[in-house]
């Protein structure tokens, strides 16, 4: 049921649909009361970075629809997918209070039918030789995924965390290469209070290992503080693998990149660096990202 009093939206039970023409329906009577729609696509597990993307979605669109889906074309063999958390309930109740109005959560044979053949193949910054270095099919599998997911909703516009960086740049240039209509914008990541960005994969950490995770945002920013003091860029970057390892991380990579393009620092130019990094804690693969231009 929902409710409108003014312009403020109380919707106390969003429908959950599981198929492509439920979606459809819902979605095409909005259309006809001339209401945007945005999308947030999620694989559940939610937590509050993903409400932050429905309060970025509202300030864009009338009518929010949340995609719940764990995609296994963007795990590896060896990766997660079926240990990913699965939280559906719980998700429809946080997605609810936050005002969104309908959960998309297809089954696995609304998304990939028997003899399901298609492929997106894409480069640029699917290439930027970050993530893709150390899962080469993820990209792919993502693409695949948001691809139909806009095919399926075809909102006006899409949220995406800055938390998967790289993602993020991955999708717009989807978007824009292929000419989809929906409009990509990215919303800023959340943390926890200790500087640990939200992660759903958070759960994975021991007790011990979740007192040391936030040292890997604490040493970006030192980081980031290092470059805009004028410390040589290589010299900052091996700093702070130094300062990850001895925290107990894995490094994947650790590297200052251009903020748009995600393409190796030439020039020195604060406000255009991004600095990403993944690295391990025991067994849990952690992602973070900055803006060095946000320090002072
Ligand atoms: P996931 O469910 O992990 O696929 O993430 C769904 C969306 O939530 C993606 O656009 C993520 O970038 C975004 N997201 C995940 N964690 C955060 C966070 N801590 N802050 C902001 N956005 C996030």
């Amino acid at each position: 049921m929902s409710f409108d009093k003014a312009d403020q939206k109380v919707n106390l039970s969003p429908r959950v649909v599981h198929d492509v023409p439920g979606l459809r329906a819902i979605v095409s009577e909005w259309r006809r009361n001339g209401d945007a729609v945005a999308l947030v696509p999620t694989m559940g597990a939610l937590h509050a970075g993903h409400i932050s993307l429905v309060e970025e979605a509202k300030r864009h669109a009338r009518r929010v629809v949340m995609s719940i889906f764990v995609n296994p074309a963007q795990f590896a063999p060896h990766e997660d997918f079926n240990a990913y958390p699965r939280t559906l309930q719980a998700d429809v109740e946080k997605f609810a209070a936050a005002g969104g109005d309908l959960v998309f959560a297809p089954d696995m044979e609304a998304m990939y039918r028997q003899g399901f053949s298609a492929s997106v193949s894409i480069g640029g910054p699917a290439l930027a030789g970050l993530e893709d270095r150390f899962r080469p099919t993820h990209f792919a599998g993502v693409a695949l995924v948001v691809a139909k997911l806009f095919n399926q909703v075809q909102s006006d516009v899409a949220v995406f965390g800055e938390k998967d960086f790289q993602q993020l740049k991955v999708i717009s240039r989807m978007a824009a290469d292929l000419d989809f209509a929906t409009r990509i914008v990215g919303a800023p990541i959340i943390r926890e209070a200790d500087g640990l960005a939200l992660s759903s994969r958070n759960v994975y950490l021991s007790a011990d290992e979740r007192l040391r995770a936030p040292s890997l945002y604490k040493v970006l920013c030192q980081c980031a503080q290092d470059i805009k003091g004028g410390v040589p860029l290589a010299t900052a970057i091996e700093a702070a693998c130094g300062a990850s390892r001895a925290a107990g991380f894995v490094i994947d990579y650790l590297e200052a990149r251009d903020c748009e393009t995600l393409a190796p620092i030439e020039t020195i130019e604060a406000a255009r660096i991004r600095l990403l990094v993944a690295a391990k804690l025991g067994r849990t693969r952690l992602i973070d990202n900055i803006a060095v231009g946000d320090f002072e």
